[in-house]
């Protein structure tokens, strides 16, 4: 969670820190901060709890003049919301400065220590000791043997960007442990930030730093660190991206952007290469698929399609993977992540040190890449909206294409295109469903997946409550709510699960229940209050996704219509890299 960004060059510091505030929004947005040396040993700092843009406009972040600085986005994990919490964080002197992405989970005793010799705080934060501990350490030693000092004694996550303003050189210190934290290589000027998108407008290249690293970024180049502070090769990533991906292109939300962008995308996702990670999966009988979030729906869905093979499959929620499973050398784990940095899902991976790993995952040189034996790129380009979209359709393409080869998608993207253009019925849909404060989303076998995922991005960004149930198991419990008026989305294509589910259908209809559907089935259609269409003679394969692009579309227009912003839901952020 939180985004960080730092410069140094020739250029206006404040103006780049606060371009890629704005892009790193994503990863937090309670508060937001920037510093910048304006002269030797003066820094301008302003911060305050609220949006990168009204903070920004209201402090005037870009009239601060200065070729150095940082900037933060915050999402909270240790103290209040509030203009003091916000980073960057000083220590005693106002001279040194940084912004920190992670937890601390040994503040508590550095903290107490530094107060025992004087030390004054002005936050509640974990991360407001790295700054005092950094000062404590720099009245003994130089400044880069300070840092490597401090960062030696914290316990935890971390992803850090500081600078002292009395230092005689422009430059950052960086370190990360279980928070992403990237290099940009500009020409004459050099970044880094907490992802990539951030830093496309001043370069391509990137290096991604590795767990323990520790860097020193000047203006002409960077030079990498192990802990005991010998240098470290790092590779040069350059990426193709481009800016616009990251950017709305006219489009009123990243999220609308996204779900639009998949017709193109999903036929990248399906170009990438999975033959070795097939090649595991048909050597072992035990495999356990890890994921979080959005992306545990497609680990359910892979696990059902390899489970229908005859594998021993099971998808697991990576944060209770360790409490539940015994992974060994005869257990091949997969793991989910979009960003590659979801916390769980890389304490899942270390946890499963006897096994083989694959990744499925969307960022390039991400830490989970470091972790697999295997990775398979999904290719969706970045994904800035919190609430996932295309890289969950991605992971469904790439899924498919390991278990059915890729001849039998040439249907997917025009399937796309057809399920989005009826973006009109959908939206009268959502105005059926923005007033309301409970819905249930209903599939049965495959179909399951899709609906838990529909009900989890419906609720996520609509705030209405919602659930997603297997269409057998509402009588055993669910159905009691249901009621006068009461909505019930039903995943109801023509596969083999039809004829138990219309029986849900009229169950739900007997108790006064409102049936909405997404379905390919006259029978069905007669029976639904509103009805969104699978086109005939899809291919059953590819129903999952007719099934889950519409529904995106769904939850992202009743957002919207219920004057919420889909791409900041309350209380989220992307890139989840806490537990
Ligand atoms: N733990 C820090 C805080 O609560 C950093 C949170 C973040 O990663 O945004 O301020």
């Amino acid at each position: 969670m939180c985004g960080i960004i730092g410069y140094v060059g020739p250029g206006r510091a404040s103006q780049v820190i606060t371009d890629g505030l704005k892009r790193l929004e994503y990863r937090g947005y309670d508060s937001v901060g920037i510093a910048v040396r304006t002269g030797k040993g003066i820094l301008d700092v302003r911060k305050d709890k609220g949006m990168v843009e009204e903070v920004s406009s209201a402090l005037r972040f870009t009239t601060i003049d200065g070729n150095l600085g940082l900037g933060h986005t915050r999402w909270a994990t240790h103290g209040a919301v509030c203009r003091e919490n916000a980073h960057p964080h000083a220590d005693c002197s106002g001279k040194i400065i940084l912004a920190h992405n992670g937890v601390i989970e040994n503040y508590k005793k550095i903290r107490d220590d530094l107060a025992a010799k004087g030390h004054k705080f002005a936050s509640d934060t974990d991360s407001e000791v790295i700054s005092h501990l950094f000062e404590e350490n720099a009245k003994t030693q130089p400044l880069l043997k300070a840092f490597m000092r401090t960062i030696g004694q914290l316990e935890g996550s971390y992803a850090i960007v500081a600078l002292s303003a009395s230092d005689n050189e422009d430059r950052l210190l960086l370190a990360r442990k279980n928070s992403p934290l990237v290099i940009g290589v500009g020409k004459g000027e050099m970044l880094c930030a907490s992802d990539i998108p951030a830093m496309l407008k001043y370069t391509k290249t990137f290096v991604p730093l590795q767990e323990g690293d520790i860097a020193v970024v000047t203006r002409m180049g960077y030079k990498v660190y192990l802990h005991d502070g010998s240098e470290a090769i790092r590779k040069q990533i350059t990426v193709d991206w481009n800016l616009d991906l990251a950017q709305k292109g006219g489009y009123p939300h990243f999220m609308l952007k996204e779900i639009m962008d998949q017709t193109h995308f999903v036929n990248e996702s399906l170009a990438t290469d999975v033959s070795e990670a097939k090649r595991l999966i048909e050597k072992y009988d035990r495999i356990d698929i890890i994921a979080a979030g959005t992306s545990y729906h497609a680990a359910l869905m892979f696990a059902y399609l390899l489970q229908r093979t005859g594998k021993g499959a099971q998808a697991f929620v990576a944060s209770d993977y360790p409490f539940i499973a015994k992974p060994d050398e005869k257990t091949l784990v997969i793991g989910i992540s979009q960003s590659g940095e979801t916390a769980d899902v890389l304490q899942a991976f270390r946890y499963a040190k006897k096994s083989r790993k694959i990744a499925l995952v969307n960022t390039m040189g991400s830490t989970i890449t470091t972790l697999s034996d295997c990775v398979v790129y999904l290719n969706a380009g970045p994904e800035v909206g919190v609430a996932a979209t295309k890289t969950f359709t991605s992971t469904l393409a790439v899924i498919f294409k390991i278990i059915y080869g890729k001849q039998s998608l040439a249907g997917v993207s025009r399937l796309i295109e057809a399920m989005l253009a009826q973006e009109n019925e959908i939206r009268k849909l959502a105005q059926l469903l923005a007033l309301k404060e409970n819905a249930f989303f209903l599939g049965r076998g495959l179909n399951f997946p899709m609906a838990y995922e529909a009900s989890h991005k419906f609720k996520e960004i609509t705030y209405i409550h919602s659930e997603a149930y297997p269409g057998g198991e509402l009588k055993h419990g669910a159905l009691s709510l249901v009621c006068e008026g009461f909505p019930v989305i039903v995943l109801a294509p023509k596969d083999d699960s039809l004829q138990k589910l219309f029986g849900n259908i009229k169950e739900v209809k007997a108790r006064g229940g409102v049936i909405y559907s997404v379905t390919d089935d006259k029978e069905v259609m007669a029976e639904s209050a509103f009805h969104l269409d699978i086109p005939e003679g899809t291919d059953p394969i590819l129903y999952p996704i007719a099934l889950i692009v519409p529904l995106h579309l769904l939850a992202y227009h009743t957002s919207v219509l219920r004057g919420i912003n889909p791409d900041r839901p309350r209380n989220l952020a992307k890139t989840v890299t806490v537990e």
